[in-house]
């Protein structure tokens, strides 16, 4: 607890105390058990890590196919770095584009079997950047009610009329298309493909044909289910075969691919009007070399060792077995996101932290992330991850669990 940096006790006598309002709400999530500190990860991310000191069985990373240390990106990384320096030096559109950008664009619109893509920074800034970018104020957004904040503040950058439909309720979404029939504007429908949250999967075929049906722009954000559904991990569209039936799918370089970055795939159309109106590639710095190329070795990882995607599986289905076994609630969760439900976000916390304790780190989850009766212990299984691993962290989470009467 207190202060992480700096000399605050020095900074606040110079300033005035307008900022005071931030200090009594900080004071509010003590008393609440719902402040955090950061955990300081001291090793590399993977299956087993080095937090505040202590090795513990990792199970709050989104690294799904231990990529972030594989040896060919690692490598890929250094040579390009070597090769090419650190930095691009500007945003894409200045002088900022390298050649391995262009050539991991390329590659990921092979992958997925689109036209073309436009990698960003970050996933966050491909659907932020994108849908503030296709659509105005005239138009309105169709968007699940769980759909990730980074879909929900494009929305809201957009300055589109935004209707929410219940979560995975394509018979709302649908109600909602008819009443705007006559209305005028362009739609929008957006999902999740996999629910960050929750771990479960987006009724793709259903929200498609509806889209279809009311010539509304199909939209899917397959953060959680790039590398992890669909043959090779090509995603969500792969996984459901509609190929073809939704014009923008965005991914993420930051998850399964384990390096940093999101990408936008659809028609060669699309590509060129966000290379001129996306604002974050218009307005931020590209990614250094060594983040391209290391994301290029992870595409060709994906295609040459099928085995991690199938070991992820594996894990996912045993460490799930286990944990409903033991009678946790983990939800309506189908992917390697399991969540382990609890309700209040101070009990949350506290199971996080008492697991902790015994090995595991596995983060609590309140809100404004998930609602508020909503909070949970959020787990995500690896590749990487040995038997003799999950089993261990199995085994806290009953004694803990037991501990909290959660089961
Ligand atoms: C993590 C996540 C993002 C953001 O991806 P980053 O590359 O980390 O910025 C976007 N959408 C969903 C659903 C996510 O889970």
């Amino acid at each position: 607890m207190g202060w992480v940096q700096g000399q605050p006790e020095l900074d606040c006598q110079l300033m005035g105390n307008s900022l005071f309002y931030l200090h009594e709400q900080i004071e509010q999530w003590r008393r609440e058990g719902t402040y955090q500190r950061l955990r300081v990860l001291e090793s590399e991310s993977a299956a087993k890590s080095r937090f505040d000191g202590k090795d513990v069985i990792n199970l709050a990373s989104n690294n799904y196919l231990g990529l972030t240390t594989h040896p060919k990106l690692r490598e890929a990384a250094i040579e390009a770095t070597r090769k090419y320096g650190v930095g691009s030096g500007a945003v894409r559109t200045i002088s900022g584009t390298m050649s391995l950008h262009m050539r991991l664009e390329e590659r990921i619109a092979a992958f997925k079997r689109v036209e073309a893509c436009v990698v960003f920074q970050s996933g966050f800034a491909a659907n932020a950047g994108t849908v503030a970018a296709i659509l105005g104020p005239e138009d309105h957004i169709i968007s699940d009610e769980l759909n990730h904040a980074s879909i929900i503040d494009g929305c809201r950058l957009s300055k589109a009329k935004i209707h929410v439909f219940p979560h995975k309720d394509v018979a709302a979404a649908e109600k909602i298309l008819e009443e705007l029939e006559s209305a005028p504007g362009r739609k929008l429908l957006i999902t999740d493909g996999v629910f960050s949250m929750d771990g479960d999967i987006a009724p793709l075929p259903g929200l498609v044909e509806t889209a279809a049906r009311h010539g509304a722009i199909m939209m899917i954000d397959d953060a959680h289910s790039s590398g992890v559904l669909g043959r090779n991990g090509r995603g969500t569209v792969d996984h459901f075969d509609l190929h073809g039936r939704v014009d923008v799918q965005v991914g993420t370089l930051s998850k399964a691919i384990g390096v940093l970055g999101g990408y936008v795939c659809g028609s060669r159309d699309l590509i060129d009007f966000l290379y001129h109106r996306a604002r974050p590639f218009l307005f931020s710095t590209s990614h250094p070399p060594a983040v391209a190329a290391s994301c290029l070795a992870a595409f060709d990882v994906l295609e040459q060792e099928p085995e991690r995607i199938r070991n992820l599986w594996e894990n996912t289905k045993y460490f799930k077995a286990g944990l409903a076994a033991a009678g946790f609630d983990t939800g309506a969760s189908e992917t390697p996101i399991t969540p382990v439900l609890v309700g209040d976000a101070a009990l949350a916390h506290r199971l996080s932290r008492e697991l902790f304790e015994e090995g595991v780190l596995a983060t609590g989850i309140g809100f404004p992330t998930v609602p508020k009766d909503r909070a949970r212990v959020r787990t995500i299984v690896a590749a990487t991850h040995t038997k003799g691993e999950l089993d261990r962290a199995l085994e806290a989470f009953r004694k803990v669990g037991k501990r909290l009467r959660l089961i």
